[in-house]
């Protein structure tokens, strides 16, 4: 018996993992498995950052930096909040770290005491809900619905506060639903999260990939909220630098002092190479970023028609980010192959064994009347794994 702690025992696994692993595996086998999980863009990282990295290595840039970045890399991402988001800061408003999701962290430790209350929006990023219980909080859920484009309201935001209410995790765009909330939603959050001096954590780490609509950040909105909100964001997803490991924050610089000193006493700072590689990223040209979104869009187009043409499944099209969120509540209770689908990890199950299809159960974010689908593969791959899913499902 290992006496381990409270709060490591209550962080759940991935429940995703089971099905990624059992994917992976047979692959390994060499069975054909079509794969729809992907949470990474399928690109390859666009070359003028992968030679600032070379450039970075042969220069010797391989110590120690600020535990909290370089001061180029914040002076990059300045530069971009400024002319992406119409945001003011300064580097000392900036902290750099070991990709978003450690943004995430860092911002939770900094804003949370035991027991506060964070509000998250169902469907949610799987890791969300753990982040929050890892700093002490307890995470709070709004259940969206699909007729509302899975966004939540001001008014589904009063049902859920409290007075131990302490902040608000938004993503827009959003993984796993692709919503996008336009300025009007936007300044409706804001004025309640002012009125009751709620701390907003804005992850936008998918702000690039926005089909339809544009993104706005919540901070760009006054500079009251601009005060109370934590702008995440990083290279994982727009530049394909998922491995590199960088994210970054950027707040009022009392926020960022204490992130910074959590920081340094954990992780020091991010990667030496891959900060220098990012500033290029940022700061560079920007037209692979634009290449990339193009195909996504494609795909998304692509996918959107053809999951709607299968009798018993349907889906949005989701304005932004590279998943789709497929409705499987007409499945639910059919018995396929013997064996009764009863909710997202049976349809997941049947599809894998099946088809040879790897998708997400909705379980995982929280819905379990959804799967979800990345279209972070290519088109052959997704023409052929949908393929399967139709010739399957429309047996039944
Ligand atoms: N936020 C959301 C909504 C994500 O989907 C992800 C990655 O899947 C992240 C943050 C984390 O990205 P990073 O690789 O920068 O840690």
């Amino acid at each position: 018996n290992f006496n381990l702690s409270k709060k490591g025992l209550e962080i759940s696994p991935s429940i995703t993992l089971e099905i990624t692993a059992k994917a992976k595996a047979m692959k390994a086998q060499g069975i054909d498995v079509i794969g729809f999980g992907a949470g990474e863009p399928d690109f390859n990282t666009p070359e003028n950052i992968r030679r600032e990295g070379i450039r970075a290595i042969e220069e010797g840039l391989t110590r120690y930096t600020p535990a909290s970045g370089i001061i180029e890399l914040k002076e990059a991402v300045c530069k971009k909040l400024k002319k992406d988001n119409n945001l003011t800061y300064n580097t000392d408003n900036i902290i750099i770290s070991n990709g978003a999701k450690h943004a995430i962290f860092n911002a939770l430790m900094a804003i949370i005491n035991p027991g506060d209350e964070v509000i998250v929006g169902v469907p949610y990023w799987v890791s969300y809900p753990e982040l929050i219980k890892i700093s002490g909080g307890i995470p709070v859920y709004i259940k969206t619905k699909e007729e509302n484009d899975f966004k939540f309201s001001v008014s589904d935001l009063n049902k859920v506060l409290t007075n131990k209410t302490k902040a608000l995790i938004l993503n827009s765009p959003s993984n796993p639903t692709g919503a996008i909330y336009n300025e009007n939603e936007l300044k409706e959050i804001a004025s309640w999260a002012i009125e009751n001096n709620i701390f907003i954590i804005s992850d936008e780490i998918y702000e690039k990939l926005v089909y339809d609509d544009k993104h706005i950040s919540i901070a760009s909105l006054n500079e009251n909220i601009k005060n109370l909100t934590v702008v995440i964001n990083g290279m994982s997803k727009a530049y394909a630098m998922t491995g590199w490991r960088i994210g970054f924050a950027a707040a009022h610089e009392k926020i960022i002092k204490v992130m910074s000193n959590i920081q340094s006493h954990t992780t020091s700072n991010p990667c030496s190479i891959s900060q220098y590689a990012s500033v290029v990223g940022l700061i560079g040209d920007q037209s692979s970023v634009e290449e990339m979104k193009k195909q996504f869009e494609k795909r998304r187009n692509y996918m959107v028609e053809t999951i709607n043409s299968i009798r018993g499944l349907s889906c949005k099209k989701p304005k932004g980010a590279f998943y789709i969120m497929v409705n499987i509540t007409q499945l639910k209770g059919k018995t396929i192959k013997g064996i009764k689908i009863n909710n997202s990890l049976d349809f997941a199950k049947v599809l894998l064994d099946e088809c040879k299809v790897a998708v997400i159960p909705g379980i995982g974010f929280g819905d379990d009347n959804y799967i979800r689908l990345s279209y972070a593969t290519s088109m052959d791959n997704i023409k052929e794994g949908l393929k399967r899913i139709k010739d399957f499902v429309e047996q039944f």
